[in-house]
């Protein structure tokens, strides 16, 4: 599509009928691979991600391991049919970059100073993208942390906010994140009340930006307790065997 649709209708609302302030639908599973040492898959509309977690386990080469803490590895990648038009597998630009800042925000949650000496290993896999891939992957990386019973200080949630024909929109879709004016994906610890990511492409008056803000962190409480509600129906579920 090569010029810009109207992003929000007559009615106020949005080409996939959400009012501004609503997400997509939210599904999260843990412990779907049985090789890993944890795992998740985390929905977010069609926003597909699957994670796995390996480790703490012994770095080698040796020489690689740190003395005072873990090592974290972190690879984000799309799969070649996530998109619409076939991605190519190998690692692109936009890839590293965000296994970067997916690594850097884990990092501030997971207690890497109580395995010296080992490396942890992250992958994501986006299995479909419509727009908030870096979001939905490091969820479903916190996911997989902890099903790997990793100790972190706090969970990770987050969302989009963007601006769509100058109204706020929450959990952009994918013509939203193409055609809007700005992109504005959060990450928080929520019980902590720290941020863990947040990047804003395009623009915002500070006015729009403090209420940008205000919707993210809305959302991110309802991703919060749908995300400790997927851990305890695990728990429940071993209980239960
Ligand atoms: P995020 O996925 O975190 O929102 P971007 O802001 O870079 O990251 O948005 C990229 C979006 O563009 C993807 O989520 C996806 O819906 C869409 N897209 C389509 N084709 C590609 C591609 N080849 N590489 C990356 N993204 C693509």
């Amino acid at each position: 599509q090569l010029q810009k649709p109207r992003l929000i209708l007559d009615n106020g609302l949005r080409l996939d009928g959400r009012r501004p302030d609503e997400m997509r639908p939210i599904k999260i599973e843990l412990g779907v691979l049985k090789n890993a040492d944890g795992s998740a898959i985390f929905e977010m509309g069609n926003t597909k991600v699957i994670a796995a977690v390996y480790g703490p386990k012994e770095m080698h080469p040796r020489h690689l391991a740190l003395p005072d803490r873990a090592v974290l590895r972190v690879r984000y990648h799309m799969t070649p049919f996530s998109t619409d038009e076939r991605k190519n597998p190998a690692p692109s630009r936009r890839e590293i970059e965000l296994s970067k800042v997916i690594r850097e925000a884990l990092e501030s949650t997971i207690l890497v100073e109580l395995f010296p000496r080992t490396v942890i290993d992250v992958f994501m896999e986006v299995l479909q993208a419509d727009a908030g891939t870096r979001l939905v992957s490091l969820m479903a990386a916190s996911m997989a942390l902890a099903d790997a019973g990793i100790p972190m200080r706090d969970l990770i949630a987050g969302v989009a906010v963007g601006k769509a024909d100058g109204v706020l929109v929450l959990d952009l879709n994918e013509p939203e994140d193409m055609w809007g004016e700005a992109d504005m994906p959060v990450a928080m610890m929520p019980s902590l009340k720290q941020v863990a990511l947040l990047q804003l492409n395009g623009n915002m008056t500070p006015q729009e930006f403090r209420q940008a803000l205000e919707m993210a962190q809305k959302g991110i409480e309802t991703i919060y307790n749908l995300e400790k509600e997927a851990i305890r129906s695990k728990y429940a579920e071993l209980k239960e065997e």
